[in-house]
Formats: structure tokens, C-alpha cells, sequence
């Protein structure tokens, strides 16, 4: 599987805020936004020329680093989206949030979307009672997350849930047995993603 292999906090420093790709570091003094509020490289303190071009494509850069996607998955998305009824905007957040690895950090299960790919890609998780090694995969309505009985990975998790603060409302956790459920997709003022997708239409729609 592909996948970005670029410092995370210099990912962050890039983008000019937290995108908590990290976890537990993020929320402690040693994150680099913190250390550093400059983008990386010898310019970076430099004066940067802000076209709407460039907003855009920000924006964009953004939102693939944020759910950790590399260019051509995110443009399928986008074209799936565009594909589907209603605001594509908010049709490509909704693809976004819904796929496993997302889901598992909102659940808490997950430190970071990093720390969810690598648990689900080693086999830790079920869905619907069977094992499911795709971080990618796309959950619907009614599906049920399990770890796996035989799972070594399980203080791990509930270290993660430690960090977790709420639940979003369209997700149902049980912490103590490591279950959840998918009880419906978010509304787009349910996902908390800094991103304005308006943006990345526009720039896909040039
Ligand atoms: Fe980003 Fe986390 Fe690094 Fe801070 S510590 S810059 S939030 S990845």
C-alpha cells in the first residue's frame, strides 16, 4: 500500500497548523507547530505570494495529509463524489470520514490515522464478524466494529481511548469490550475536519 512517507510535523508546519498526525505527541509542547509556527525549508520564513491558485491547492494538500491520502486516491474520491447526488464537497468529506482507518481514530481506537492503518492492515479488526485488512474500506450504516478476540493489539487500543475525547454522534463506542457500531453517515457539521472543501471543488473544477 502506498502511502506518505514525509515527516508528519513538517506535513503540519507545510499546511501553517495541527493536523494531529501524531497522536499523543500532538497535545504535548513537543509538537513541531509549536516549536516551529514557520513552514520547513530555507524559505520558510519567508514572505509567501498568496494567488487563489495556491489557497486552493493548500487547501487540498491539506485535507490529503490530514486523512492521509496520497494525490490519486483523492482524486477517485473527488470523482466519486462528483458522481454522487447532493454537494460534492460535502459527498468527498463524507467519503473521507467513512473510511475504516477515519472511523477508527474518531472511535478513539486509534492514536493517529497512521497508528489505525498499521492496526488494521495486521489484521486486529472485524467488521460484521469478519476480519477486514483494507484501511480504505468504506463503512455503512448498521456495521459492526470488533477487535478481534485473538488480538495482541488491545492495551494498545485502550491506551488510545485514554487519549479519546467524545464520540461523534453518528458513531457508537463501547471502550471496555472494544466494539462500535456505524449508525449513520455524518452530516457535514459533524465532521471535524479543518478543511474547506469548496476549495478543493474549485480547484478540481478548473
Ligand atoms: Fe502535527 Fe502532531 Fe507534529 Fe504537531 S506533533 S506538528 S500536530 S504531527
Amino acid at each position: 500500500m502506498a502511502r506518505d512517507t514525509s515527516p508528519q510535523c513538517k506535513q503540519c508546519r507545510r499546511e501553517g497548523q495541527k493536523l494531529f498526525l501524531k497522536g499523543e505527541r500532538c497535545l504535548t509542547d513537543k509538537c513541531g507547530v509549536e516549536r516551529r509556527a514557520y513552514p520547513p525549508g530555507d524559505h520558510g520564513r519567508g514572505r509567501q505570494r498568496q494567488s487563489e491558485y495556491r489557497v486552493q491547492l493548500r487547501e487540498k494538500q491539506k485535507a490529503r495529509r490530514y486523512y492521509g491520502i496520497l494525490e490519486r486516491q483523492f482524486k477517485a474520491y473527488y470523482d466519486k463524489a462528483s458522481r454522487q447526488d447532493g454537494i460534492t464537497g460535502e459527498n468527498l468529506l463524507r467519503i473521507l470520514e467513512c473510511r475504516f482507518d477515519n472511523i477508527l481514530v474518531r472511535l478513539g481506537f486509534a492514536a493517529s490515522r497512521r497508528q489505525a492503518r498499521q492496526l488494521i492492515l495486521h489484521g486486529h479488526w472485524m467488521i460484521n464478524g469478519r476480519r477486514v485488512n483494507i484501511p480504505s474500506y468504506q463503512l455503512r450504516d448498521g456495521d459492526v466494529i470488533a477487535i478481534k478476540s485473538t488480538s495482541s493489539a488491545s492495551q494498545v487500543i485502550r491506551d488510545a481511548t485514554e487519549l479519546t475525547g467524545q464520540v461523534p454522534a453518528w458513531l457508537q463506542a463501547d471502550h471496555d469490550a472494544l466494539t462500535a457500531k456505524v449508525l449513520r453517515r455524518p452530516e457535514r457539521r459533524e465532521i471535524a475536519a479543518p478543511v474547506q472543501e469548496q476549495l478543493i471543488v474549485e480547484l478540481y473544477s478548473k
